[in-house]
């Protein structure tokens, strides 16, 4: 169990409990995390299509590893309506309040971040010089904007390693953030081909 069921009401955030990683008091944002999502989630919202219509959230999955592996590695998701607070920020709040531990932390997101996350990031990452970041995203949020163009690029400056899904990336989120049973997973037919699509729009913004 510890999985999200649905939408909770504000304020009332469900953490998985793990070792160091208490669960703090939060506050009223429609954040939603748990271990893991529902197979129809994954394929909605990290589908990699070219034009995001519809999909107004962003799912973010976390993987925050020790140096030397020390711990077993922290796992799960959270979403965001991006109405309230989005997902990134919450991350930093929630799952990894400041400390002066070194963290490894790997993210698979739907969408790179917005103007204002990826400022916030770059902020934390400057400010918390012993956490790595790695941001996986399956499609470039309003990549044309000169706005989202700087930011990335300075959220890049501050550290961040910054790629694109490729298709094995979508596997390796099927097979560890999703409740899929039974299920097996192929990624959908265009999905390298939207990937390199991707690939070079983000090459292009960080040249
Ligand atoms: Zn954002």
């Amino acid at each position: 169990m510890g999985k999200a069921k649905g939408q909770q009401e504000q304020g009332q955030i469900t953490l998985k409990e793990n070792g160091e990683f208490q669960p703090i008091e939060l506050p009223p944002f429609e954040i939603v995390t748990g271990e893991q999502m529902s197979p129809f989630y994954f394929k909605f919202q990290f589908r990699n299509v070219e034009y995001s219509s519809g999909r107004n959230k962003t799912l973010l999955c976390f993987r925050v590893d020790t140096p030397g592996g020390i711990t077993e590695p922290l796992k799960g998701y959270m979403e965001d309506e991006h109405a309230t607070a989005h997902a990134e920020e919450a991350f930093f709040q929630q799952v990894l309040p400041k400390n002066s531990e070194a963290y490894e932390v790997t993210w698979y997101v739907s969408s790179s971040p917005c103007v204002s996350c990826a400022a916030k990031l770059a902020n934390i990452l400057q400010q918390r010089k012993n956490v790595r970041l790695s941001i996986f995203c399956s499609r470039l949020f309003e990549w044309e904007q000169p706005e989202i163009v700087e930011g990335l690029r300075a959220l890049v400056s501050a550290g961040c390693k910054l790629r694109m899904m490729k298709p094995c990336d979508f596997v390796l989120v099927w097979e560890t953030y999703v409740e899929k049973e039974d299920q097996s997973f192929t990624p959908w037919e265009d999905c390298k081909e939207n990937y390199e699509y991707y690939m070079e729009k983000l090459a292009d913004i960080l040249k």
